[in-house]
C-alpha cells in the first residue's frame, strides 16, 4: 500500500488533525480529482465507517476547506476537492459544475463565476452555485 503522502500534507496544511479514517476519505477526494461524489459513494469505499462519523469528517473537510459541497441538478448534495487555495476561513471554488442528465455525474468546471457577475455595489457573495446540465463524455 502506498502511504498517502498528499492527504497528510493536505490535513495538516488544513489545520486538521491526521486520523486514519481521515486520510482515507481524503485519498478517496484526491483520487477523484474534480469529480463530485456523494456520501454513498464514499461510504461504500471506506471499510467500517458509521455515518455519524463520515457525516462529521465531511464536514470538517468542508469547514477547513478541503472539500466543497456540490448540490446537483437533481437536489443531491455530492462533495468535490477544493481548489488549492481554499483554506479554513474561506473557499474560492466559485466555478460551475456539470451534471449528466443521463448517468448523474457530476464534475467541477474550471472558471471563475463571479468574474462576468455584475454584482450591485453593497451587495456580498458569500456562496455561487452553478449548474450545467447535459450529457457527459461517455454518454454523448
Ligand atoms: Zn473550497
Ligand atoms: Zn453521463
Ligand atoms: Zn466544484
Amino acid at each position: 500500500m502506498s502511504i498517502p503522502i498528499l492527504a497528510e500534507q493536505k490535513l495538516l496544511s488544513h489545520k486538521l488533525r491526521r486520523t486514519s479514517k481521515r486520510l482515507e476519505i481524503l485519498e478517496i477526494f484526491l483520487s477523484h480529482r474534480r469529480n463530485a461524489i456523494s456520501n454513498q459513494d464514499i461510504e461504500d469505499k471506506v471499510t467500517d465507517i458509521d455515518r455519524i462519523t463520515l457525516y462529521r469528517t465531511l464536514k470538517s473537510f468542508v469547514k477547513h476547506g478541503l472539500i466543497h459541497e456540490v448540490v446537483d441538478g437533481n437536489g443531491k448534495v455530492k462533495f468535490a476537492l477544493c481548489e488549492d487555495n481554499c483554506d479554513h476561513s474561506h473557499h474560492h471554488d466559485n466555478h460551475a459544475h456539470f451534471h449528466c442528465q443521463k448517468c448523474g455525474h457530476t464534475i467541477c468546471v474550471n472558471g471563475d463565476i463571479n468574474s462576468d457577475l455584475k454584482i450591485p455595489v453593497g451587495y456580498k457573495v458569500n456562496k455561487t452555485s452553478l449548474i450545467v446540465e447535459g450529457l457527459c463524455a461517455k454518454c454523448n
